[in-house]
């Protein structure tokens, strides 16, 4: 195949995709909306399953750096009620099912895997529109490219999938703020230990709070509300301190230990809505273009979502050098896999996402754990 691809979106969907097809020797382009790989910070830590993520490491050839981005240890997982009490926990048995890494280093990784220019930063994509054949891609800079081949790998507000379909993501009814403790062994010693190795999940009906132990003993929340936009909307984030006691408000007689994790951060509290596509979504195909990750099959955050995006960028990568002189075959075969793969996990999300924050908080997720150990 000497077509090259065009991927809008440098997230892991996207350069999981161009490192695949760079190792079968198909040549890509990836546009990216950021300036440089370190503008923005990646978020925290992510578990790479052994029956998505790490498939998709292996199919990048990458399974050694992966390994050395590991942070040992933090599989450990523990559930707590809002009094502290712990209701589950399960130690790392270092099996390295789903090892923890950081994104921003996973992100990197694959960016270095890359030749040099792979990625055109500072592309943000304004629109795309279908030409006789193929596609023009416009940019807010002013550029413009034209395409063959098509992939949108650009998440959640995908400029791509109107040319496949109408769908547009909405807002799940919970929103996560997110904070961070910095040193906490030291300086919030009660919610490191509450924290624990690895992670946390503490649930009520309509609350919840989850953290992970990143490097150094910082401690990274996101406290989740079941509560309307509009409800969100009235809080000014722009007054750091204001808003945090409005959380905080919210979680009024949880232990302390666990309050901590909103009212002591070290950072301002950043509102992150969860939105999602329709269970199932999926499209016609078109000739010449198709999606990877979010901008396919948007879930709220169910611990799968960076797992499947760099799925779908092994296995699009891998039916394409399968099928060098028939890219409509290679899709075809892609989106057969990749349209019931999404609607397996975003369902599991949605009932992972009542049992985290509906009215069986938190027992209906104690009695599925115990069962599944
Ligand atoms: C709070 C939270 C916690 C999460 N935790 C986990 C977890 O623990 N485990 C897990 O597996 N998943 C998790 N997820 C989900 C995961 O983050 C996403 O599913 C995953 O990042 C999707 O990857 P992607 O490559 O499809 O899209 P993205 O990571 O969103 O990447 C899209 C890229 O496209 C770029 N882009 C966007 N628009 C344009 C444009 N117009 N032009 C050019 N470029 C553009 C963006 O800048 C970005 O670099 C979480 C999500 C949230 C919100």
């Amino acid at each position: 195949m000497t077509t090259s691809v065009t991927i809008v979106g440098a997230g892991l969907g996207g350069l999981t995709l161009a490192r695949v097809l760079h190792v079968h020797g198909i040549p890509a382009a990836v546009y990216e909306a950021e300036p440089s790989p370190a503008s923005r910070a990646q978020g925290g830590l992510l578990d790479i399953h052994d029956y998505n993520g790490q498939l998709a490491v292996e199919a990048a050839g990458l399974t050694a750096e992966f390994r050395s981005l590991v942070l040992e240890g933090r599989q450990e997982l523990r559930l707590l009620a809002r009094d502290g009490t712990v209701l589950f926990k399960q130690p790392d048995d270092g099996n390295g099912g789903r090892p923890e890494v950081h994104r921003g280093e996973l992100r990197q990784m694959l960016i270095d895997s890359l030749p040099e220019g792979t990625v055109h930063w500072g592309h943000k994509v304004s629109g795309v529109r279908a030409l006789g054949g193929g596609y023009e891609v416009a940019f807010a800079n002013g550029s413009k490219v034209t395409a063959d081949l098509l992939v949108g790998a650009d998440g959640a507000w995908s400029k791509v999938r109107p040319l496949l379909s109408s769908a547009k993501p909405e807002y799940t009814g919970t929103g996560f703020v997110e904070t961070f403790l910095y040193d906490s062994d030291r300086r919030f010693p009660a919610a490191a230990e509450a924290v624990g190795g690895g992670m946390l999940l503490a649930l009520a009906p309509g609350h919840g709070i989850t953290a992970h132990r990143e490097r150094n003993g910082t401690l990274h929340a996101y406290v989740g509300l079941v509560r309307p936009l509009e409800w969100f909307d009235s809080i000014d984030f722009g007054d750091p301190a204001a808003a945090t006691a409005r959380i905080a408000a919210e979680y009024e007689g949880w232990s302390t230990a666990l309050t901590a994790l909103i009212t002591e951060s070290d950072t301002a509290p950043v509102f992150r809505p969860h939105y999602g596509l329709p269970i199932g979504h999926q499209w016609e195909r078109v000739p010449g273009v198709t999606l990877v990750g979010d901008a396919a099959h948007l879930a709220p955050p169910n611990g799968e979502g960076a797992n499947l995006a760099m799925l779908d960028g092994a296995e699009l990568g891998n039916a394409l050098a399968a099928h060098p002189d028939d890219v409509e075959a290679a899709l075809a075969e892609y989106e057969q896999a990749m349209f019931p793969r999404g609607a397996e996990t975003a369902a599991e999300g949605a009932h992972l996402q009542q049992q985290m924050f509906g009215p069986d908080a938190p027992q209906g997720l104690v009695a599925e754990f115990v069962a599944g150990t």
